[in-house]
């Protein structure tokens, strides 16, 4: 069980052409029990890079990575990850792309089949199992590479702009699918998007970053009530929050950096 992620003082650089590129500036951030996480920041400004040293992926120039108080550094295997582009083996059916998590944890493939297949019934992918990726939706696609990724068992999971390509509509019912399946598994979620609207719906916690290359401007706690509805996304308390967030990722300016 991984209870808490502390990130300090972690930066990145790269090397590019014999010149080193500052991709991330100095970042520090706690991610709680059960808490929905959002990192909302304009493209470049490192939040894949982040979540690549979060998920043990690659080493950060500066600064540590503890869960637990433990360093993690480099290390695989302490969080669930999932891109945006569902990465789903075309050659392996829905069922078989789903239980992959457990497969390479050693899970014997019938006990994987006897957890996987009441999971796909309750959430959305009933009758799915024998199916290819290239059969279904873009939204059924991010389900199963979703419940892949919970099945990987772990008690923090990092979601890199999973909704990012869907439709408008397709992406309303998923994050409500999403804040089903983060209710019913209790797990901590952190999770990266573009969208203004879809980090305030989602998120207890959201994290500011600024432009390229990036650090965290400013952490904003949702205080609106759970479970959420579709319509609390035209409140007068989710527009005045909608406003302020569009006015820290406007404001580019050095001297407002606060950590
Ligand atoms: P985001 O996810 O916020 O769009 P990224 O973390 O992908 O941002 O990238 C942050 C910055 O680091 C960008 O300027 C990007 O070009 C640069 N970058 C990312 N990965 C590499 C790499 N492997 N080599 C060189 N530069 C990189």
């Amino acid at each position: 069980m991984t209870h808490k992620i502390e990130i300090s003082g972690v930066s990145k650089w790269f090397r590019r052409n014999g010149e080193e590129i500052a991709a991330m500036r100095e970042t520090s951030l706690a991610i709680e029990e059960g808490r929905f996480v959002s990192i909302i920041g304009p493209s470049g400004c490192g939040k894949s890079t982040l979540f690549n040293i979060i998920a043990g992926l690659m080493p950060p120039s500066t600064g540590k990575v503890m869960a637990d108080g433990k360093d993690i550094v480099g290390t695989t295997g302490y969080v669930g990850y999932m891109l945006q582009k569902d990465m789903l083996l075309p050659w392996r059916t829905i069922l078989d792309n789903i239980i992959l998590g457990m497969e390479v944890r050693g899970v014997p493939y019938k006990e994987a089949v006897e957890r996987a297949l009441p999971l796909m019934e309750k959430y959305g992918l009933k009758g799915f199992d024998k199916h290819y990726p290239k059969e279904l939706s873009g939204g059924m696609k991010q389900r199963a590479a979703l419940l892949r990724t919970l099945l990987y068992d772990r008690d923090i999971i990092l979601l890199d702009e999973p909704f990012g390509a869907l439709d408008a509509q397709t992406r309303l019912t998923m994050q409500n699918w999403l804040l089903q399946i983060w209710e019913d598994f209790g797990k901590t979620v952190l999770f990266v998007t573009h969208d203004i609207d879809e980090a305030i719906y989602l998120s207890d916690d959201i994290y500011v970053f600024s432009s390229r290359p990036g650090r965290i401007k400013s952490k904003i706690t949702v205080t609106m009530e759970r479970p959420r509805k579709t319509e609390d996304m035209t409140s007068p308390a989710f527009m005045e929050l909608k406003h302020h967030l569009m006015d820290l990722l406007s404001a580019g300016h050095d001297e407002e950096l606060i950590s």
